[in-house]
């Protein structure tokens, strides 16, 4: 409530609207432990509320003595603490927050009867407040934005639900990074025939088909990647809403597992030792990298230097000294990812320049009360037209490498919701997640050398510009594995050549 306050006025109309998903929020929780404790036995109850009121209490008095935030990464402090540690962080006054929350269990055990009733009513009673409290989340949606954007601090803040929450996060995470990825088998190499390859992969970010005008968009959102020739654009389903799940749909050879089981192409490729591996990143949300070369966000920023690169803030530092990298690439095959901040909202007019602010007037808060519709997509618009110079300058970049075959494949992570059916953002549950959150971008831009040398294969990749006809039933994120694979040669029994868009005749 006090960082509600802190960072929005609370009276206004959005301060209302969050304070109320807050609460929707909350009570959802509490009625879903509370309920399905309730459902068990209703002698649960107390001892869960009494437990409950206790840890609240110490968390409340570190909150509020040395102002921490209990999300996950300060669960995995409390939980790593020894005990001399914690001990240095008692102070009386706890002990006041403590007597406070005993004397009110005393009069809870003592003072409150619970009523016994029929598991039926107790079942009932619980179905309708999840859904009121369902129905008071959703009918302030126009509040979600604002709630999305500080959802760390909140998910930190709100009682009980940050320390538990946030504790069974932090130990899932150490579970799944101590889950040891099976390998894949050795890889062997078709024969050489000819130039080295460089295979670029760029991994966009709430980049939604929808909005490219490569892919029928009204707006002119790709005009620097409509003139180009070998493009070969369209629309695929993502596997996911969420950037995690995403990432290891785009680098997992198996497009049937529910969850990461193997190792993900990248350390794959490296492993084998013929493949040089450079990975560039402005955003997070990959599995566990085994590479020798990873540049983030800072380090890239760093190489950005002007006249070449002018924004080191913006994607364009994901192509700095990126040249010299291709034209001095140690190996004669190599795989270069380039994972975007690209259109991750909700504030979009922050991630391109402003000279890119073509559509006006763009959103420039997260209130959307402030900007109004067409405010949200004038901004987004503004990002995606980014992206487009972005690739462009890829593509630019990668023409001026004679001396390699070259390719650039870009799939976005997952798609966003503007607004569409009261949807903002990304990240629904896969039940009901809407088309804006699933349609991406495919696109595929090839050099005269690959393409000319894969002619006789593929005759839709060579074919030029625009949309090829008869788009294939399913694509893809998993189609990004075996593409690569294929692109460089690889020769694997894992490799299906009907995933392969390299391969796939049209
Ligand atoms: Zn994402």
């Amino acid at each position: 409530m006090k960082y509600v306050n802190a960072n929005l006025t609370i009276h206004s109309a959005l301060g209302v609207g969050v304070m109320l998903v807050l609460l929707g929020i909350s009570f959802l929780l509490m009625w879903l432990v509370l309920g399905g404790a309730g459902l068990v036995s209703s002698r649960l109850l107390k001892p869960l509320l009494v437990l409950m009121a206790f840890c609240n209490a110490v968390a409340l008095y570190a909150m509020q003595t040395y102002q921490v935030i209990l999300d996950k990464s300060m669960m995995g402090n409390v939980i790593n603490t020894d005990r001399g540690e914690s001990m240095a962080l008692f102070h009386p006054k706890l002990l006041v927050y403590l007597l406070v929350v005993a004397a009110a269990s005393v009069v809870l055990f003592r003072y409150v009867r619970i009523e016994p009733q029929s598991r039926l009513k107790k079942f009932g009673h619980l179905v309708l407040a999840v859904l009121l409290s369902l129905a008071l989340v959703y009918l302030n949606s126009s509040a979600w934005l604002w709630v999305d954007k500080h959802a760390k601090m909140i998910g930190g803040l709100l009682l009980p639900w940050s320390y538990t929450v946030n504790a069974a996060r932090y130990l899932n995470d150490q579970k799944s990074a101590s889950l040891q990825l099976l390998p894949l088998p050795e890889l062997s190499w078709a024969l050489a025939d000819g130039l080295p390859v460089t295979v670029v992969l760029v991994i966009g970010e709430s980049a939604r088909a929808q909005n490219f005008s490569l892919l029928g968009y009204t707006r002119q959102t790709n005009p620097l990647l409509e003139k180009r020739d070998r493009m070969w654009v369209q629309t695929a389903q993502a596997c996911s809403t969420y950037t995690t799940r995403s990432m290891e749909c785009i680098l997992s050879h198996d497009p049937s597992a529910s969850r990461l089981t193997h190792e993900i192409l990248p350390n794959y490729l490296h492993r084998s030792g013929q493949v040089q591996v450079l990975w560039r990143a402005r955003n997070w949300g990959e599995p566990k990298l085994q590479l020798d070369h990873v540049l983030r966000g800072k380090q890239l920023a760093a190489l950005c230097v002007a006249p070449d690169c002018k924004h080191p803030d913006q994607d364009e530092s994901l192509l700095a000294g990126l040249q010299t990298e291709i034209s001095q690439a140690s190996h004669d095959k190599q795989l270069i990812v380039l994972h975007q901040a690209g259109s991750h909202g909700p504030a979009y007019n922050q991630k391109y320049p402003p000279e890119f602010s073509r559509f006006e007037p763009a959103c420039d808060t997260v209130d959307l009360k402030k900007c109004g519709r067409q405010a949200l997509v004038n901004a987004y618009d503004n990002s995606i037209l980014y992206t487009d110079h972005f690739l462009d300058q890829l593509i630019g970049l990668l023409e001026r490498q004679t001396q390699r075959r070259t390719v650039m494949i870009f799939v976005s992570d997952h798609g966003e919701s503007l607004g569409e059916g009261g949807w903002y953002l990304h990240g629904a549950p896969d039940m009901l997640a809407p088309q804006e959150q699933l349609k991406i971008p495919f696109l595929v831009w090839t050099s005269p050398s690959f393409a000319q040398a894969r002619a006789s294969k593929s005759a839709a990749l060579a074919s030029g510009t625009g949309q090829s006809s008869g788009s294939p039933a399913a694509l893809g994120q998993h189609q990004i594995f075996h593409s690569v694979l294929g692109a460089l040669g690889g020769q694997s029994p894992i490799y299906r050549a009907e995933l392969d868009v390299f391969q796939m005749s049209r």
